[in-house]
């Protein structure tokens, strides 16, 4: 499907992009992945490049493009490269943005320079052992000590770059008698009490790093506390709809390149006398695939340009994270399926994006939570 959707100066940027990619990540894809993380060094390069946190204000050392397309096309190269690793969403949209939004200046002037510069990498923690999309059953909770300051206590999980990461926004319980207040805290790797746990293995990702936090008596001054400590759960509502619009944006590419691959098997592969291409279900089920997304993209772009305009609501955004994902899903099974026994195999790249896909429908809120978010949008 033909799309308006970029400028020819995004454009540009996706070339630069790509060359970057081409350049310091696809050549060590191999060993990133052995490892279980990319090198930190490439995060630093892709600050140099300008394609971290591109969006800070340029009194905070950013470029100041307030356009998420820059996102949106480097999702796309990341997909087109096949080493999802680095996973430019969670570094740009999933945890800075509270500190821009709702941080004080001098927590702007300290650590925004710091992520768009690659010298620290934020990561966002909030799931939790016992409670992943019930957030009112956290645990984790920080307590005031009368001047400003807090004591944290709890335990994180899933967390994504918790390895890697220098920063956290760690979301916590402040009220304890009352379940649906948390406080937003950031904590900085080697404070006192806090210490990230192992790093967990996983079906997908496989060059990005997850893992579990602890907080013990973590000591926090008032410059660690993001915005009002009751308005944590506000904050998360406006936050999680764009690490939705986010999710989504990911999702697609993944789908369109699993497509992409499904054809170029088929096309190269015979049996009972012809292409596999040629069986009348391999047709089907491609244009079947096409169809979906191609709805499913003009859906994206559509709210990506809301997200852009400010206009986008939680509902939309959860409307955008379902769909995209489910297309994916099947774009990935149904594509694999087309490759034989080949698709099960790591040497062929639709093996990884297939892997990598299976998370897509739970993290930043299951597919079941978007549509309780959608249909309280409806119903009430
Ligand atoms: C690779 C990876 C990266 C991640 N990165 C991060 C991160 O950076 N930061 C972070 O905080 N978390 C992260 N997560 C965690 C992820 O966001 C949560 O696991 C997810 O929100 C689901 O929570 P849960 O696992 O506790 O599932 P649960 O909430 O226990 O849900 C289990 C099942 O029950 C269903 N369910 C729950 N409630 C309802 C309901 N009311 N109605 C119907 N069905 C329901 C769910 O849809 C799901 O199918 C990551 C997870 C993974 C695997």
């Amino acid at each position: 499907m033909k799309r308006n959707h970029y400028t020819p100066e995004q454009e540009q940027f996706r070339e630069a992009f790509r060359r970057f990619l081409e350049r310091e990540v696809v050549p060590h894809s191999p060993r990133f992945r052995e490892q279980g993380m990319i090198d930190r060094d490439v995060y630093r390069k892709a600050g140099e490049g300008g394609f971290l946190c591109y969006w800070v204000e340029e009194a905070y050392g950013g470029l100041g493009l307030a356009d998420f397309r820059y996102d949106q096309l480097m999702y796309e190269e990341v997909t087109r490269s096949h080493e999802t690793g680095l996973w430019m969403g969670a570094l740009n949209r999933n945890s800075p943005p509270y500190i821009a939004k709702y941080g004080t200046e001098a927590q702007k002037h300290l650590f925004l320079p710091k992520l768009v510069s690659g010298e620290m990498i934020c990561a966002i923690a909030m799931t939790e052992p016992d409670a992943g999309s019930d957030i009112a059953g956290f645990k984790t909770h920080a307590r005031p000590r009368g001047d400003g300051s807090w004591v944290l206590n709890g335990q994180k999980t899933y967390i994504s770059y918790g390895l890697t990461a220098d920063l956290f926004v760690v979301a916590a319980k402040t009220d304890p008698s009352n379940p649906r207040q948390l406080g937003l805290f950031l904590v900085e790797k080697g404070m006192p009490g806090f210490r990230p746990g192992r790093k967990l293995e996983k079906l997908g990702f496989l060059s990005q790093d997850t893992s579990e936090l602890f907080f013990e008596d973590v000591e926090l001054s008032p410059q660690h506390v993001i915005g009002d400590p009751a308005r944590g759960f506000d904050y998360m509502r406006g936050g999680l709809a764009e690490e939705r619009i986010t999710t989504a944006a990911q999702s697609l590419p993944n789908a369109q390149e699993a497509i992409r691959l499904a054809v170029d098997f088929t096309t190269g592969r015979k049996a009972f006398g012809q292409r596999i291409a040629d069986f009348q279900n391999t047709k089907f089920k491609l244009a079947e695939l096409r169809a979906d997304v191609d709805c499913a993209q003009a859906f994206l772009d559509h709210c990506v340009d809301l997200f852009n305009a400010g206009e986008l609501d939680p509902a939309t955004a959860a409307a955008c994270k379902l769909k995209c994902t489910e297309v994916q899903a099947r774009a990935v099974d149904e594509s694999l399926q087309l490759h034989g026994s080949a698709g099960y195999m790591q040497e062929y790249p639709i093996c990884r994006l297939y892997a990598d896909a299976r998370i897509s429908r739970i993290f930043a809120g299951t597919s079941e939570v978007m549509k309780i978010v959608i249909a309280k949008d409806m119903l009430g």
